[in-house]
């Protein structure tokens, strides 16, 4: 029997709600006492959440239509996802230092292991409850939505007596992020347009709920403060985003420490080790990493998991399937030493292109501004040329000698923007470097030989 008349969102007791009051101004958010963290200790890691999809109305699941910043998801995973986004630091209404962190599917629901349930319905439902978060949340959580109701994903507005899925997580990741049930704004009287999101009662039929109001943010602001500068912004993703690929991440405010990228995993634990890659950044806005294996389609997050401890805000990112090593460079061959020992020849990716190009072959440890030549070749093989020079790269050569030179650095660095041409897939292409050196036994140094498969992953 499903009640259609009465709409309340609850909170779960045992619930210890406190009024904040600051000399002079009253503010009128409730805080419950919670907070999730994001340390390596103590409570841990509470800021991820998964979803066990059991809704059973047809209603809860038939919005198939994709959106950028939430990918890989539709119907309720979808509206939770995006519930979880409205409290987040890029969400212009919300704008605090805090960010939830999505990790995909569950087909279990513990109480600890920060969950969102739908279809739920047994102890805490009941009578005009939608949906309940239980308390504490700092050491672990979960929401429940009662099945009792018939629910909406949307997009649109549910219709006659459908509840918005959407609406309602806004408000339960309210209570679970430390927020309590607010009385002002209109909570007993006001239209439902411009009602805190933390109001005990829901409004039947209506959409407001999934945006939060001027109460519920400074709520927000009174448990995680500001924004503040050196919590670390992503911009955007270059490179490859394929298992095993290159990923640059872009944005302001990495500093200087080695801190974890953490990826979405579809597993039950707090954070899943071989989800996060440790990594020093290259600047204070660029850090460059290997897609670990087991990265899902869903979201990427900067984890500052040293005091001061951070979490940036997410960005969407679809991985792509396991490139064969080929696509990225392998080597053969042995190089020739010179005044610097031996030159490495290495593939660099982005982060200017989009899509997974490469861009550039860099070679180190040359004698700086020297000439010598780019020798290209389908074919590989190890010849002694003069004395004791070792050329890597069979012959003929497919592309005429390149003269080339090193800089100041004894680097070398030679674009190499791979063009949209299927008929090459497939092709490896094997490269060296030979330059003159004045400690080389024949008054060379040589590069390994570097192979580069074209493959189409590599083809925005
Ligand atoms: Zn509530």
């Amino acid at each position: 029997m499903k009640d259609k008349t009465k709409l309340i969102l609850a909170g779960m007791i045992p619930f210890i709600a406190m009024f904040l009051v600051l000399p002079g101004v009253v503010l009128a958010f409730v805080i419950n006492g919670e907070s999730l963290g994001i340390s390596t200790s103590g409570f841990g890691y509470q800021r991820d959440f998964r979803i066990r999809n059991d809704f059973e109305d047809a209603s809860a699941n038939n919005n198939t239509v994709e959106e950028a910043m939430f990918p890989g998801a539709v119907g309720a995973p979808l509206a939770i996802w995006r519930g979880a986004n409205a409290w987040n630091s890029q969400n212009p209404r919300a704008a605090q230092n805090f960010d939830f962190d999505y990790q995909g599917l569950s087909t279990t629901s513990s109480g600890n292991e920060n969950v969102v349930e739908g279809g739920y319905d047994s102890s805490g439902c009941g009578g005009s409850t939608l949906a309940f978060a239980e308390l504490p949340s700092r050491n672990g959580w979960r929401i429940r939505f009662c099945e009792a109701w018939q629910w909406s994903d949307g997009p649109g507005s549910p219709a006659g007596s459908q509840v918005d899925i959407r609406g309602v997580a806004v408000h339960e990741f309210g209570h679970v992020l430390g927020l309590g049930h607010t009385t002002v704004g209109g909570c007993n009287s006001g239209t439902c347009d411009t009602r805190p999101t933390m109001c005990a009662m829901a409004c039947s039929n209506e959409t407001a709920a999934r945006t939060i109001e001027t109460d519920d943010q400074n709520g927000l602001n009174a448990i995680y403060g500001s924004i503040p500068s050196d919590k670390p912004v992503l911009t955007s993703l270059g490179g490859s985003t394929n298992i095993g690929g290159t990923l640059f991440l872009e944005g302001s405010a990495f500093g200087t420490q080695s801190f974890r990228v953490k990826f979405t995993t579809g597993t039950s634990s707090d954070f899943n080790p071989s989800g996060t890659v440790t990594v020093t950044p290259e600047t204070t806005e660029l850090a460059r990493l290997t897609v670990p294996s087991s990265a899902e389609t869903g979201n990427v997050l900067i984890w500052k998991h040293n005091t001061p401890r951070r979490l940036s805000n997410y960005l969407p990112i679809t991985i792509g399937p396991t490139l064969s090593s080929d696509c990225y460079g392998q080597k053969a061959g042995t190089p020739t030493p010179g005044t610097n020992g031996s030159p490495t020849f290495d593939l660099l990716f982005g982060p200017s292109v989009t899509g997974n190009q490469f861009t550039e072959v860099q070679a180190t440890g040359f004698q700086p501004n020297k000439t010598g030549f780019l020798l290209v070749s389908l074919t590989q093989s190890t010849v002694t040329w003069k004395s004791n020079t070792n050329l890597n790269v069979g012959f003929p050569l497919v592309i005429p000698l390149t003269v080339i030179s090193s800089d100041s650095n004894g680097e070398v660095n030679l674009p190499f923007a791979i063009l949209d041409a299927p008929d090459f897939f497939g092709t490896i292409f094997w490269l060296q470097l030979l330059i003159r050196d004045d400690a080389g036994v024949d008054g060379f140094a040589t590069t390994e030989a570097l192979g580069v498969e074209l493959c189409d992953d590599m083809i925005p």
